[in-house]
């Protein structure tokens, strides 16, 4: 099984969508699935936890579902190379659970999938992990980022955030910038 040309068009391609791109009504309902595309359109389980039931945003998922999109859970090792690759790139701090999830579902597709976010960290991250990716409605990346993690607090350019996401010397909330340590002005 080696050679699948990820988007080569063709047998089973499978994209990916996050929640920007379902609640946007891309995929399934908008290319009317019965088509006789053969492009598989999934979405992480976690999407459910992103929109109202009832609302405006639970009724666009339930079109959605009705146009073919089929829920995921991913596993937990793709789980844990998609936060591996945010952690090098820093993005982690800005990937929801869900976008996290959106990548290791990629991940987790036999013949590979691409990816539709508007997220440019999702993006980031997906070019790391050579899934490709592209903007679901809006703008794209040119380039992959790395990006510094600052501390809102001390300053310092911490090596690595506590679980919660925080500065382990001072406990502030910490901030991408694409300034590194050395080019430290102030
Ligand atoms: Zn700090």
């Amino acid at each position: 099984m080696a050679d699948a040309a990820p988007g080569a068009g063709g047998t089973g391609r499978t994209v990916v969508l996050d929640t920007g791109a379902v609640l946007a009504g891309l995929g399934p309902a908008q290319s009317g699935a019965s088509g006789g595309s053969s492009t598989r359109f999934v979405a992480p389980e976690r999407v459910r936890d992103e929109v109202r039931p009832g609302g405006p945003t639970g009724r666009s998922l339930e079109r959605q579902l009705d146009a073919g999109l089929v829920l995921v859970m991913p596993s937990s090792v793709a789980r844990e190379r998609v936060r591996e690759a945010a952690r090098v790139s820093g993005d982690l701090a800005v990937l929801s659970v869900t976008d996290v999830d959106v990548l290791a579902a990629a991940l987790d597709a036999p013949e590979g999938a691409e990816v539709w976010s508007d997220d440019l960290a999702v993006q980031n991250v997906a070019r790391r992990l050579g899934v490709a990716a592209r903007p679901a409605t809006g703008r794209a990346i040119r380039s992959e980022v790395v990006w510094h993690v600052r501390c809102t607090g001390c300053g310092r350019y911490p090596e690595a955030a506590t679980p919660a996401g925080e500065c382990p010397v001072c406990g502030s909330p910490l901030k991408r910038t694409r300034r590194p340590p050395d080019g430290r002005r102030v």
